[in-house]
């Protein structure tokens, strides 16, 4: 990385099998210190990336929900680590209830975690990076906000995947003239815990048939993404929302 020395914040880079852990580590990979948060600490995660990349790395209890902890989170980071230059909202839940099963509480819950949650982290770390003039923030949104539903979320989950592309969208219009670029990845079926057992089986079978690269996606496949996008070099990409769906979606 030609940047100065600068940190990546992910947040729900927790997950042992998770999105966030593997773009940590890509990340870190490619020289960026990191900030892991989740709701457990990410102390494992921290530990996994320092150690294999050397580069410095903080495991932070956060639930991005909660603006006392991400606060304290984002207090640690400021003092232990170098400027932030990029954020990766990771963190995210999804539900597969049918619409007319959908209560208040689990529609709000959805998009606390997925639009809140963002909203509450980007708009702590986005001054910084616009004093700075360099910042790069990715939103992990899904193929469900695109072709109106998947395979494991519903109604509720493909709303607020989709509210995020349009938080992307319209932040990186905003945000465009300080250097910070704003974009979206659009994950398809990537294995990993979220899915639950919804790519085992004879549906998996089917739904793999289905998919023209004729396989899941791995969390590097959306983790390479995500690097690139945040590289100095991408400074004219912003808006974007890039898919990695191995075709299963094609518009
Ligand atoms: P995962 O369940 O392994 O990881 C999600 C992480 O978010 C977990 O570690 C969880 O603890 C954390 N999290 C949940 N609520 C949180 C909160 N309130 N505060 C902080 N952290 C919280 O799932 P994943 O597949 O790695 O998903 C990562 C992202 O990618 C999610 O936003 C998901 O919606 C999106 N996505 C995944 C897929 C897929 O097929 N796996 C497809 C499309 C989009």
């Amino acid at each position: 990385m030609s940047l100065p020395e600068m940190t990546a914040v992910v947040t729900g880079a927790g997950s042992r099998r998770g999105i966030g852990r593997a773009t940590a580590h890509a990340l870190a990979a490619a020289g960026w210190h990191v900030a892991a948060l989740d709701l457990d600490g990410a102390v494992g995660t921290a530990e996994e990336v320092a150690a294999a990349h050397g580069v410095s790395a903080l495991g932070l209890a956060a639930d991005v929900t909660d603006p006392a902890s991400l606060d304290a989170a984002l207090a640690h980071v400021d003092a232990e680590l170098p400027p932030v230059g990029a954020l990766i909202n990771n963190a995210g839940i999804t539900s597969p209830t049918p619409f007319l099963e959908v209560t208040d509480e689990e529609w709000d819950r959805l998009f606390d975690v997925n639009v809140g949650g963002a909203f509450a982290i980007t708009r702590r770390l986005l001054p910084g990076m616009m004093e700075r003039g360099f910042g790069r923030v990715v939103f992990l949104s899904s193929v469900s906000a695109e072709r109106g539903g998947g395979v494991f979320g519903g109604v509720g989950y493909s709303a607020a995947k989709a509210a995020q592309l349009g938080f992307a969208r319209a932040l990186a219009r905003e945000v465009g003239p300080t250097g910070v670029t704003v974009n979206a990845v659009a994950p398809g079926l990537i294995d990993t815990d979220i899915t639950g057992d919804a790519l085992a089986g004879e549906r998996g079978d089917a739904l793999r048939a289905a998919t023209p690269v004729g396989r899941f996606g791995q969390v590097s496949d959306v983790a390479d993404v995500i690097v690139f996008l945040c590289r100095e070099g991408a400074g004219y990409i912003t808006g974007a929302t890039y898919d990695v769906n191995g075709g299963s979606h094609i518009h």
